[in-house]
């Protein structure tokens, strides 16, 4: 939790981005169990840049590291205008621990992830790069 809130903002490491939407869907094909929940994450600029989500499965150590997907549609993006999706797959490199802690074996979770971000529009760009020491002084 603490790595999480140390992280820059959002807004800090990629000022062009108004909004971050992460998908994450998730399915084991190695159990008959439900699939866990799907996950939707909506990150916005004052949020921190932390893009490791940790596996569903209560008995796994692992995580899914997106930032390197992350830092890929953003720069991609940076170009456009429009709002850019960006899908990948992931599979789990955690281990499970089952069977009372004695026995461990990797988890076969996949993670289907779908990134879309929002670029800033150019007047709110604009009102950035005034930085936040430049309040708009009224004109006499
Ligand atoms: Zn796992």
């Amino acid at each position: 939790m603490s790595e999480h809130l140390r992280a820059d903002s959002l807004r800090t490491l990629f000022p062009q981005i108004r909004q971050l939407r992460i998908e994450l869907i998730f399915n084991d094909p190695t159990t008959q169990l439900p699939s866990p929940s799907p996950q939707l994450h909506t990150l916005f600029g004052p949020a921190p840049a932390f893009f490791r989500f940790a596996c569903p499965c209560a008995d796994c150590d692992g995580a899914f590291d997106l930032t390197e997907a992350v830092a890929t549609l953003i720069t991609g993006c940076a170009e456009r205008t429009q709002a850019t999706p960006f899908t990948g797959q992931l599979a789990c490199r955690g281990m499970r621990f089952r069977d009372h802690a004695t026995h461990q074996s990797p988890c076969q979770m996949q993670l289907s992830f779908q990134l879309l971000a929002e670029p800033r529009r150019a007047d709110e760009a604009l009102e950035l790069s005034r930085g936040p020491g430049a309040p708009l002084r009224g004109q006499r």
